[in-house]
């Protein structure tokens, strides 16, 4: 009998497998591609393909929030990150690989590993019982996709991500932004200072209005016929159904003062808290499909956010994901339903390497468990303590959406004083993170000690 069963082979699924069975227990991996059954994006039947770009994105560990993931990745033995490196092609600072070699040699080395056994078998209800690790992955096949949602609730399993953009902070014009909310409501928790309000004035929103309808938007092909949910209608199909409608829903200036004017602006953008220390704000209302260089361009004529820098930009996409932040304990465990962990895209995570980082937890944990051995969750100093950090608590739950790696993940260093320049502040950043690392890991040398 397998000590762990994994549902689905793609990169979280691939890499969690690995690492439980280089701790020396027997895995069971179901994976449907090879059995009659595919997803929209999928092409071959190989595990971990990459189904898009065949970039892991940056390399630069001291600089770059994914580059410092593959670190520590590679530092915990990932197959994703070995396999990676030993298919690398050519891309400056970027890690691009050759997909189909990439492929080939994750299927080839865990087939081989005496503790994996591979099934090729389409999973359509959650076990009841047994260690099981869930890395579906964002195209989740519709029956299996059922019994999550029957399991967790269907309001805490979403079918697409409509997301909005997300900005730094710091990177706000707050001279010309102010926190207030509308008519000083005070939530649970508030003060009535809740949103970042961004004012535009007549000239200024008909000009925003236009460049929403001129500017260049990417194709929905999959889901083109499927309505919009209430709340999910991406901002530039409501600017098509009038040039006020965006006006009398997001964009509403009412009962908000700016104070330079002491006056309710025209219009207006608020942005609201993204995650628990304040770094992120995402733009209320701002889903959208403009393509990526387009929102930047827009984005940035809206006043007190012409040097906005994005954490993400908005899009929509078919991807089936989870309420991590409320369901899942801090070891990627169902709270409840703890036999059942989940893994990948479909903790909410984005990206190959940010599915592989939680599938390389997510394995740990169930090791560490299986082996009662404790093991205590990276740091959040570190990359992939911040990135699960943010999935298993930190995010706002409402508004969870799928997001990458990126130091707004971090806690913030404050700089004493004199402003840091953003470039140094990425070095502090990944030198605390290293930091971090290290100790983390010598704890857990420790542990295993002690388990012996
Ligand atoms: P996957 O790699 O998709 O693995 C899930 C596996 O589970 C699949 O092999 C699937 O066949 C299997 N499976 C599903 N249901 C079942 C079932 N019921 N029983 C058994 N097996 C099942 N990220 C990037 O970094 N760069 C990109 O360019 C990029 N492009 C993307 C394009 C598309 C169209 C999509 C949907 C996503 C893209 N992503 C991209 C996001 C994401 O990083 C990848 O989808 C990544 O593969 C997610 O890893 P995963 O292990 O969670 O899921």
């Amino acid at each position: 009998d397998p000590h762990v069963h994994i549902i689905g082979g793609g990169l979280a699924g691939s890499e969690a497998a690995w690492q439980i069975a280089e701790a020396g227990l027997r895995v069971r991996l179901s994976e449907m591609r090879g059995s009659g059954s595919m997803t929209p994006a999928h092409q071959s039947d190989r595990l971990a393909e990459l189904v898009c770009s065949n970039s892991f994105r940056s390399d630069d560990a001291e600089r770059n929030a994914v580059g410092l993931l593959h670190s520590e990745m590679r530092q915990l033995g990932s197959i994703i990150m070995a396999e990676g490196d030993r298919a690398q092609v050519p891309a400056g600072s970027a890690l691009a690989v050759d997909r189909d070699g990439f492929a080939d040699g994750v299927t080839a080395r865990l087939a081989a590993h005496p503790n994996i056994e591979i099934v090729r078998e389409r999973v359509d209800r959650l076990p009841e019982r047994g260690v099981t690790i869930v890395a579906t992955g964002p195209l989740t096949a519709e029956a299996l996709a059922q019994s999550i949602g029957a399991t967790t609730g269907s309001d805490s399993l979403a079918f697409f991500d409509a997301i909005a953009p997300i900005v730094h902070f710091d990177s706000i014009d707050m001279d010309v932004a102010w926190f207030q909310s509308r008519w000083d409501k005070a939530g649970p928790g508030g003060n009535g200072k809740d949103y970042i309000n961004c004012p535009l004035d007549k000239d200024q929103y008909l000009a925003f209005h236009q460049a929403m309808l001129d500017g260049d938007k990417a194709e929905f092909r999959e889901w083109e016929d499927v309505p919009y949910f209430d709340g999910c209608m991406p901002i530039e199909v409501m600017a098509e159904r009038g040039v006020d409608t965006p006006r009398f829903g997001p964009m509403k200036g009412v009962g908000l003062d700016d104070p330079r004017t002491g006056r309710w602006p025209y219009a207006c953008v608020q942005l609201r808290q993204d995650n628990a220390s304040g770094t992120l704000w995402n733009m209320v209302g701002f889903q959208t499909k403009l393509k990526h260089a387009e929102q930047v361009r827009i984005f940035r004529t809206i006043p007190g956010l012409e040097h906005a820098e994005f954490a993400r930009l908005g899009g929509l996409h078919r991807n089936t994901f989870i309420r991590s932040p409320e369901l899942l304990d801090r070891s990627l465990r169902l709270k409840a339903r703890p036999h059942l962990r989940f893994a990948g895209q479909i903790t909410g995570c984005e990206g190959y390497v940010e599915s592989a980082a939680i599938g390389l937890l997510a394995g740990r944990f169930a090791a560490a468990e299986i082996a009662s051995r404790d093991m205590p969750p990276p740091p959040r100093e570190t990359a992939l303590g911040a990135l699960l950090a943010h999935i298993t608590g930190d995010a706002e739950v409402e508004t969870y959406q799928p997001m990458n790696v990126n130091f707004g993940l971090f806690p913030p260093i404050v700089s004493e004083g004199k402003k840091t320049k953003k470039a140094d502040r990425k070095l502090l950043y990944t030198a605390r993170a290293r930091d971090a690392f290290a100790a983390w890991r010598s704890q857990q040398a420790d542990l295993a000690v002690a388990a012996e």
